[in-house]
């Protein structure tokens, strides 16, 4: 399948991702059916593909009428009226690798043979998915980042039975629609970003159970650091500008004493044995009583919009 043939967007979910993502399908001229077991989650979902609508218009990021970004999208329960015409389709479903199995096996008794399938799966293997599929190597990861309206990447992990023509084809379609796709050469458990994000998050809880710091402090030192640098240049281009003998030294020595555990990391476990999940209990390693959490995140998404717009201007 190539990007100039596909037309009909199927967006399979429509929760915290799904909904995010059909939007961005239909800002960019696709035309999405929307689908959801349930009612329920159909009108939630088409409710939160409003509200997020609304703050782009209001941020100046589209230039159409907003009536008729909608009217590219339909809803519907019945999983069949949603792929039967659909050149790409778009999971994202429970984090279920049985459940996720029967979906795809049955959208593919109704899509055409070569309609590209995509999961937004967090970390479960395409190979894994794939083998329930007659035609495998059409299907693909496409894993995007939360929340999905204001995070541009996207991973791209082919299964291995997954054509190179589905990834590029994907890749393109990703990048179309505004969102930044970055293709893995083979899949690897957590993909790219999740390994890199709990290599950290192990190390971070190890500080903190050893009372080297704070979780103020941590936090602190990643995001006037690290945090900062990544955010223009990688840590391997870190690496190379600040030459990598320097940190062939710095590894010889560190690399021993870092977190190396497997298995349950200690910290958390002790946390959730305590009903300490975070946000949601209102504490974790931070207390979480009252309105802090929604104020950050509403401060943490306003930066990531504005940081959308700097990106539109530059391109
Ligand atoms: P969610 O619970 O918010 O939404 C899932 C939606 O799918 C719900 O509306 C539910 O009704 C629907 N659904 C569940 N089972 C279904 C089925 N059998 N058939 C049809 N619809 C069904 O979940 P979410 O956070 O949007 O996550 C969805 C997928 O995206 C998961 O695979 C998850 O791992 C992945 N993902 C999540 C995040 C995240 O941070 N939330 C980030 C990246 C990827």
């Amino acid at each position: 399948m190539k990007l100039t043939e596909i037309k009909e967007v199927a967006n399979i979910g429509a929760g915290t991702m799904g909904h995010a993502i059909a939007l961005q399908f239909a800002m960019n001229g696709y035309q999405v059916n929307v689908y959801d077991r349930e009612e329920e989650g159909l009108q939630r979902g088409q409710k939160l593909i409003q509200h997020d609508l609304q703050t782009f218009v209001k941020a100046g990021l589209i230039d159409e009428n907003p009536e008729q970004v909608l009217s590219r999208l339909t809803y519907t329960t019945d999983l069949k009226a949603a792929c039967q015409n659909a050149n790409f389709v778009i999971e994202s479903i429970v984090e279920n690798e049985e459940i996720k199995k029967s979906v795809w096996a049955e959208i593919e008794k109704i899509v055409s043979e070569s309609a590209i399938l995509a999961t937004n799966t967090s970390g479960l293997s395409p190979t894994a998915l794939q083998i329930v599929l007659q035609y495998p190597e059409r299907f693909v990861v496409a894993h995007f980042w939360n929340p999905a309206q204001l995070m541009p990447l996207v991973e791209v992990v082919p299964g291995e039975k997954t054509n190179q023509e589905t990834v590029d084809t994907t890749v393109e379609l990703m990048n179309k629609i505004g969102k930044h796709a970055v293709p893995l050469k083979k899949e690897a458990l957590g993909f790219v970003g999740n390994r890199i994000q709990l290599a950290v998050l192990r190390e971070a809880f190890h500080i903190i159970n050893q009372g080297i710091a704070s979780s103020e402090a941590v936090d602190d030192i990643i995001k006037y650091s690290l945090g900062r640098r990544w955010n223009l240049v990688g840590p391997v281009a870190s690496a190379d500008l600040g030459g990598l003998d320097v940190f062939k030294n710095i590894s010889s020595y560190l690399y021993a004493d870092l977190a190396n555990q497997t298995g349950t990391d200690p910290a958390l476990a002790k946390k959730v044995s305590q009903n300490e999940l975070g946000l949601k209990t209102g504490k974790g390693f931070y207390d979480w009583q009252g309105d802090t959490g929604k104020e950050i995140v509403k401060k943490r998404d306003q930066n990531l919009l504005e940081q959308l717009k700097t990106d539109q201007n530059n391109s």
